[in-house]
This record gives C-alpha cells, sequence and structure tokens, in this order.
C-alpha cells in the first residue's frame, strides 16, 4: 500500500520553533508524521496524535496582562454561555463564555505560580491571574474543567453552542435572535 501524503502544515507554537507535520489519511485517525524537532512540554509530546480530523490543533490562551498562560493540545468541546447571577459576577459581564478541555491534555505554559483560585463549598470553582484578574479555567475536583474563551487566543475553531439560564439574565442584555436558549440549565445535564 502506498501512503500519499495529503496536506503539510507549518505550527508555530508560542516561543518554540516552527514544526512542519506531515499528514496521512488512515482509516478513522490520520497519521501524522513530523519533521521538525519533536517537542515536548511537561515531558509529554505535544504532537503525539492530538489531531482534530486530520490536523493539529493547539489551544492557547492567557490572561490580560499576559503574566499567566497556557496550551491546550486537544480540541474544545461543548462550548457554552451561562447568564445565571453567579456567572454574571464571576466572568464580569452578561454572561460566561466557558468550553469544556480534556484535563490530561491542559498545560501551563507560565506563570501557574500567579494563579489564585475561589473553590466553591461543592468543590468547583474558578481559577484567576492574581496580577490583572482575568478568569483563565474553571476547576472541578482540583483538575482543569474548561477554559474562558475571553482568554483563548486566537480562533478554537468552536462556537457557543446554547445559552443556558436566560430566564435569570440581566434586565440590560438582550439576546440575539437564532441563538439556542434554554430558560435554566441543558436539557439532560
Ligand atoms: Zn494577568
Ligand atoms: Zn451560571
Amino acid at each position: 500500500m502506498r501512503w500519499k501524503c495529503q496536506s503539510r502544515s507549518t505550527y508555530n507554537l508560542s516561543g518554540d520553533r516552527p514544526v512542519t507535520v506531515a499528514f496521512w489519511p488512515l482509516k478513522g485517525p490520520y497519521l501524522a508524521l513530523l519533521t521538525g524537532p519533536l517537542l515536548t512540554r511537561n515531558g509529554q509530546s505535544i504532537f503525539a496524535a492530538n489531531t482534530c480530523g486530520g490536523r493539529l490543533l493547539m489551544v492557547s490562551g492567557e490572561c490580560f496582562c499576559g503574566a499567566v498562560s497556557y496550551e491546550v493540545a486537544d480540541p474544545l468541546r461543548d462550548a457554552r454561555s451561562c447568564h445565571c447571577s453567579r456567572c454574571r459576577k464571576a466572568f464580569s459581564g452578561q454572561a460566561s463564555a466557558y468550553a469544556l478541555v480534556n484535563p490530561e491534555k491542559f498545560n501551563w505554559v507560565k506563570g501557574e505560580n500567579l494563579l489564585t483560585a475561589y473553590i466553591g463549598s461543592h468543590g468547583a470553582g474558578l481559577c484567576f491571574c492574581s496580577l490583572c484578574g482575568s478568569t483563565l479555567c474553571g476547576i472541578v475536583d482540583g483538575k482543569v474543567h474548561g477554559v474562558t474563551l475571553g482568554c483563548v487566543n486566537g480562533d478554537p475553531e468552536v462556537e457557543i453552542g446554547y445559552h443556558i439560564f436566560v430566564g435569570s439574565k440581566a434586565r440590560w442584555e438582550i439576546i440575539p435572535e437564532g441563538v439556542t436558549t434554554h430558560e435554566g440549565a441543558a436539557p439532560g445535564s
């Protein structure tokens, strides 16, 4: 069997040398081969099979002052916005904008020592940059659960799929027409 290289992409990870990755389509997942140095972070290979539909997707994010940054070597998923009064305060806005991550694929790149957290009595909470106050991620049972979309750099290739607790939105907020809304929690959650 002859494999035909389908695509070649060069990735420029923050602070690292550009790396070219070639993709060969296989049944199901794609085969990705590195043509540059193997990059590792915290002992884990960044490129090991972190492909999304044959493409490698590395999501990065940072706080307002730039002292804290992270990378997620996996696509974000289940992006949502919650309009409840608690999320308005936690996100200092009309609603949250939040997507789930695979905690195994999440790494702090810098400034982890500058993080501060507010954890509620139920073991869930949020992490902030102690210098500028940006809300960076959600924590559940001591693990990163999701990231705030406002701190994500560039296009993470997810869109907010639904808006929850619009029944308790602020009086001053106008929800655009055509978006998927739920008065309370999302059904089945
Ligand atoms: Zn900061
Ligand atoms: Zn909420």
